[in-house]
């Protein structure tokens, strides 16, 4: 039997963002007081300390700021992915998401690469963000 994944536990404070991307929708915490965006979810905001904030629908569109490719699992569950990219997206909002490059050979992948993302869906709770190369 394959074993699965290790799949998130949506916090209260991350539970708005585990909503949207079931529902095939990227929303990012937003400070209403000086409007920056924040990652990953948390009640204070970085910039200016206010609690005050909403969830606001992204453009889910970013660029690959770095990037490592897997050749070896360090999980059973992820043996046939092998080689998979696991990268650190720079969203048009600002804020920084881990996630993994899809949809393109692994050794085609750069650094500042445009990408927009696209949702797996796990379960009926889950679905993850990924991202792909942006034509
Ligand atoms: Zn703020």
């Amino acid at each position: 039997m394959t074993p699965s994944k290790p799949i998130p536990t949506p916090s209260e404070d991350s539970k708005p963002f585990w909503e949207a991307t079931r529902n095939g929708e990227l929303r990012l915490q937003r400070c209403l007081d000086c409007s920056s965006y924040r990652f990953p979810p948390g009640v204070l905001c970085p910039e200016c300390s206010s609690t005050s904030s909403e969830w606001v629908p992204v453009s889910g569109r970013g660029r690959v700021h770095s990037f490592v490719v897997f050749h070896r699992a360090y999980h059973p569950a992820f043996a046939n992915d092998l080689p998979y990219a696991v990268a650190c997206v720079e969203l048009e909002e600002g804020p920084r998401l881990l996630s993994n490059i899809v949809g393109v050979e692994t050794a085609r992948i750069r650094c500042d690469m445009a990408v927009e993302v696209l949702f797996e869906k796990i379960n009926e709770e889950i679905s993850l963000p990924k991202f792909r190369p942006r034509a």
